[in-house]
């Protein structure tokens, strides 16, 4: 692989305190840019993968993601733990917004955003399709014990933890 240089990750856009069922399928009858905060926040199906550090080849593009995850994921829940302050903590922790969100063309092919970016509907896993929002753990449609957080690794072997599930 060609010289790499670190990507950015992204946000993990979780609120669980937000009722599901008062916004039931808003997903399919607003575009994102319509969508309210909650909405919003709401449709992060909270799968940890944006949160992983990734490898860009600088000739093609390409974008590879790696399995080692940014400090401040919370390995059992998948979840930010600090949220709120993300971007005043993780200085690469680049912010999801619905203006931004067709730019970030390395998300994952699960994940929400890109979904619905591309006129895709949510999968059947999805915390606001099946109603339960461990099933994403229990498909493993998660990071889920399949990740190891950056203080364990030093940045220059990033490229060793390169991986092919995502
Ligand atoms: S600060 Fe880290 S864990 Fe939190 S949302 Fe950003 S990349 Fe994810
Ligand atoms: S990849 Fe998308 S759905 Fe998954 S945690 Fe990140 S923003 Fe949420």
């Amino acid at each position: 692989m060609e010289k790499q240089q670190r990507k950015a990750n992204i946000p993990v856009s979780i609120s669980a305190s937000v009722s599901i069922t008062t916004c039931r399928s808003f997903w399919k009858e607003k575009t994102l840019q319509r969508m309210t905060r909650k909405e919003w926040e709401l449709l992060c199906d909270g799968c940890g993968k944006c949160c992983l550090f990734k490898l860009e080849d600088k000739k093609t593009g390409k974008v590879r993601y790696t399995n080692v995850c940014c400090y401040l994921l919370d390995l059992g829940t998948c979840r930010c733990k600090s949220y709120k302050k993300r971007d005043l903590l993780v200085s690469t922790c680049a912010i999801l917004t619905p203006k931004r969100v067709a730019q970030f063309h390395w998300l994952p092919r699960t994940c929400a955003y890109r979904l619905l970016c591309e006129g895709k509907d949510l999968p059947p896993w999805h915390h606001l399709v099946c109603g339960d929002r461990n099933m994403i753990h229990h498909l493993g449609h998660s990071v889920k014990a399949k990740v190891i957080s950056e203080k364990y690794i030093p940045p220059d072997h990033l490229e060793s933890y390169i991986v092919d599930w995502i």
